[in-house]
């Protein structure tokens, strides 16, 4: 790992709830764009094996489901569905692009702090999705507690993504706001 990288932990650190503060209502366009971007509900494409590797494919195959619906047919539109294994891979790509770069220009004895900064941009930015994707209820149509038959008797709270939320971010992160 570069010495550069490995100094920038603060910075990452820093970068890991910046989609976050993309969604404020001041913002409507960038809130409206990127909020379906941390979640993807996995029983609204388990017909969907594998996913498909663009998400122009991913919106089609939706909107082909959707129209084949009678029942609730817009659960089925991407935006309710969820893109978070798309903007991760995106930002993954991002990310790795850069790093391509940043091997050319030491090879080539050039400058590199620009493309170090977008690295550590890029590498916190991911580091968002990743932790989405590996919160449990950022990836289930029970977000906000149980719905559906219940015959476990799990629990239907609403504030049950708060809670799970904050026990992951109290043992991992001490409280700061990750999710
Ligand atoms: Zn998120």
């Amino acid at each position: 790992m570069p010495r550069f990288f490995r100094r920038a932990g603060a910075e990452i650190a820093y970068l890991g709830p910046e989609p976050d503060r993309w969604r404020s209502p001041t913002e409507f366009a960038l809130k409206n764009a990127q909020e379906p971007d941390h979640f993807i509900d996995l029983e609204r494409v388990d017909w969907l094996d594998p996913l498909p590797r663009g998400r122009y494919e991913f919106y089609r195959k939706l909107y082909e489901k959707r129209a084949a619906t009678t029942d609730h047919p817009d659960d089925y539109l991407p935006e309710h569905v969820g893109l978070q294994p798309y903007i991760t891979m995106e930002v993954y790509g991002r990310l790795k692009a850069a790093f391509r770069e940043y091997r050319k220009l030491k090879a080539d004895h050039q400058p590199t702090a620009p493309v170090e900064q977008a690295i550590i941009f890029y590498a916190g930015w991911l580091g968002h999705y990743v932790a989405d994707g590996a919160q449990p209820l950022h990836t289930t149509i029970k977000y906000n507690g149980w719905v559906g038959p219940n015959p476990n008797g799990y629990t239907t709270l609403h504030d049950i993504h708060g809670s799970v939320r904050d026990s992951l971010c109290w043992s991992e992160h001490r409280g700061k706001e990750f999710f």
